[in-house]
């Protein structure tokens, strides 16, 4: 086979008289066939596949080759992107993408637009992820190896299957059965974990289960072990039909030390080992569920893996609940809230960031802005969430004196909330905090509140309301009204017969210039602990 290492010692003379140099169209062929294996290969992350995509780049410019040149170069930005630099990734594909657009080079548009589809999938903007998929297979030349057609396809499979879009199913098969015709073991064992995966997504356990046995016999028929993010592909499916004891015994063989190594520094084994955490949990083996979720908590801390970390303490709260010990549950639980919220936000915020690192130009900037707009916002309730005061209170209070310039900021806390998460459920509780949310939002702020004025979630069950150039009498009738219309809500569709009302602590920076936010806030909580004390349901401020 021609390797790119052999291409590259081709160039140059040291040709005998004898043996002219070969044509450039022989080099340039051996370079297509290079680069096309590369393509093929960048579907799994071969060790040395990275260098050689730079070496063969390399050969392809120096035979004045710009396209084979970017398509090797666009093989590294993927891999750049499985390695987690989403960001450059993404802002080589765009480049590169534009060349194709100008030069019309159809082969690299399609290759582009599949690279660039996992950048956005990775971005969590699956709308134009899907864009993107739909085109690169649209591109896709019809005589195009059988192995870049089940990729293309795969990944806009995974795309609609992400997007909860069922049509997934049929591309699936079709790219199953193409992978069977070449007798490709690893892309059937990608598609199948992937099909598995997107019936997970779907709720379909038994279909779930259905692919994940196919993806399970065809490793063993090849005795391939599977690798701990598809054995917990398979653990998941049997575990969410109940079938726990199966559960377990297909996770077992993760925990074999040469399996788990192998996904030392990625998400994969934390993952794995929550799964089993849970499934143990379920079974009732609560010490076996606390050893692998202390060692699921030690490798996130390790490896830096905050999103399964937050998840590892909702099922540490399970855990604690199922050995009856409720209040190192509900202490771990408001925990999982509270860092919930904080991840989700600072996970948009690095969305936002990548996104902006990918573009540059101010066209493009406008896009981004949703990003960013969305990371000041609480995913459950819509409303501004704690970065954003700390981005705009400070703002605001820094504003001015006088009258028009009083700021008067109002903490809400629900009254024993924690009672309708018990004995309702937690969806109940998720749609009081919505319905308060939207209270606040629609009549929470006065109409003639002024510029800068503004509605926001603190965390868990407490918001605020700022109100500018309002003065302090009337921002307390007002808020009075407010507590009013919560208590008065006609709640029973939500709660039954479970009253729910807050409690209001209120302070004003009555025209001041130079009062902190830690200030205002710090005594709008003392006055919302006085009105909890004193029978909750009531609003104090600082005239009380
Ligand atoms: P108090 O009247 O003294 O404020 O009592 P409380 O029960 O309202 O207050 P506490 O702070 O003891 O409990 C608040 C609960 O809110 C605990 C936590 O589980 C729950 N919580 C926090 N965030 C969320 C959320 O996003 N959804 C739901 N359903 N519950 C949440
Ligand atoms: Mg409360
Ligand atoms: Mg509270």
């Amino acid at each position: 086979m021609t390797t790119t290492a052999d291409l590259g010692d081709t160039r140059g003379e040291g040709y005998g008289e004898l043996a002219p140099p070969p044509a450039a169209d022989v080099r340039a062929r051996a370079l297509a066939a290079s680069v096309a294996e590369l393509e093929n290969l960048s579907r799994f992350d071969r060790e040395d596949t990275h260098e050689r995509a730079g070496r063969t780049a390399v050969a392809a410019d120096d035979l004045g080759r710009t396209d084979l040149a970017l398509r090797a170069r666009l093989v590294q930005a993927d891999l750049l992107r499985r390695r987690g630099n989403v960001a450059e990734a993404g802002r080589r594909a765009e480049d590169i993408h534009r060349w194709a657009t100008d030069h019309d080079s159809r082969h690299l548009l399609a290759r582009s637009h599949f690279v660039l589809t996992a950048v956005f999938q990775e971005l969590g903007d699956l709308s134009l992820a899907l864009e993107h998929g739909v085109r690169a297979v649209e591109l896709l030349d019809e005589d195009a190896a059988p192995e870049a057609r089940i990729d293309h396809v795969a990944r806009l499979a995974d795309c609609l299957g992400l997007n909860g879009d069922l049509s997934a199913r049929d591309r699936y098969d079709q790219v199953l059965r193409l992978a069977e015709e070449i007798g490709d073991v690893d892309r059937q064992l990608m598609v199948l974990n992937n099909r598995s995966y997107c019936e997970t997504l779907a709720g379909a356990f038994d279909e779930a289960l259905v692919w994940s046995t196919k993806l399970q016999d065809l490793a063993d028929r090849h005795g391939v072990p599977l690798s701990v993010g598809r054995l917990d592909t398979v653990g998941r499916a049997l575990m969410e039909l109940g079938r726990l004891e199966e559960a377990e015994a297909a996770l077992l063989p993760g925990l074999r030390p040469e399996v788990l190594r192998e996904s030392l520094d990625g998400d994969a084994g934390a993952d794995f080992l929550l799964t089993l955490a849970e499934v143990r949990r379920r079974r009732g083996h609560l010490a076996a569920a606390q050893d692998v979720l202390d060692e699921t908590v030690r490798r996130c801390e390790q490896h830096g893996l905050t999103s399964i970390r937050v998840r590892a303490r909702r099922e540490q709260a399970e855990v604690h609940a199922a050995s009856g010990d409720f209040r190192a549950a509900y202490a771990e639980h408001k925990t999982y809230c509270d860092e919930l919220m904080e991840l989700q936000s600072a996970e948009r915020d690095a969305r936002a960031r990548a996104l902006q690192a990918m573009y540059e130009t101010t066209e493009a900037r406008r896009q981004t802005r949703r990003y960013r707009e969305l990371s000041l916002r609480d995913p459950l309730t819509g409303l501004y969430n704690r970065r954003y005061v700390d981005d705009e209170l400070p703002r605001l209070l820094g504003r001015g004196a006088g009258a028009a310039g009083t700021v008067t900021v109002a903490l809400l806390d629900l009254d024993h909330f924690k009672r309708i998460n018990d004995t309702r459920s937690h969806e109940v509780g998720d749609r009081v905090l919505r319905a308060v949310a939207e209270m606040l939002q629609d009549t929470g702020l006065p109409a003639d509140a002024g510029d800068g004025s503004f509605a926001a979630r603190m965390g868990g069950e407490e918001f605020l309301l700022v109100l500018a150039g309002t003065d302090s009498e009337s921002a307390a009738r007002h808020l009075e009204n407010l507590r009013r219309t919560v208590r008065m809500h006609p709640w029973a569709e939500v709660t039954g017969d479970l009253p729910v009302t807050v409690s209001i602590g209120v302070a004003s920076t009555g025209g001041a210039a130079d009062v902190t936010p830690a200030e205002v806030l710090g005594r709008a909580d003392a006055h919302l602990y006085l009105a909890k004390r004193e029978g909750r349901d009531r609003v104090v401020t600082d005239a009380a």
